[in-house]
């Protein structure tokens, strides 16, 4: 339901489980006591599962930018914390990436001087765009 807005908090470097489509809401619950996590939804049925609300935030706002001004004022939440620092696809913490891994990028990609990083679990490569500022 929030994939969006889960993904631009792994851009801001926090570490964040994007729950699969269609995964039990029992199940998310059970992975968020288990991993110390907050859950983020705007199902408020969600709440209603025992365990689940001391673990849950339920949102009201309904678009990527609100749910995250929302955020932003119900937790005390550093969008600059670690900017490019998580890997979008699949969470994991990157690392700076070789000159074999950098041969991969787009031809005139790179070229700045600021750091290519590689995600060491799927190999995507971060590299800074326009798209940063
Ligand atoms: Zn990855």
């Amino acid at each position: 339901m929030l994939a969006g807005l889960g993904r631009w908090l792994r851009v801001a470097g926090y570490d964040t489980a994007i729950a699969e489509r269609g995964c039990p809401d029992r199940d998310l619950v059970a992975q968020a006591c288990r991993e110390e996590r907050i859950l983020l939804t705007r199902d408020r049925r969600l709440v209603e599962i025992r365990r689940a609300r001391d673990r849950t935030l339920v949102l009201a706002a309904d678009g990527i930018d609100t749910c995250a001004a929302e955020l932003s004022r119900r937790l005390t939440l550093d969008w600059t914390r670690s900017p490019l620092s998580r890997c979008t696809l699949c969470n994991t913490k990157l690392q700076v990436a070789d000159r074999r891994m950098q041969a991969r990028l787009p031809p005139g990609v790179g070229q700045s001087g600021a750091p290519v990083t590689v995600c060491p679990t799927c190999g995507r490569l971060y590299w800074e765009g326009s798209h940063v500022r």
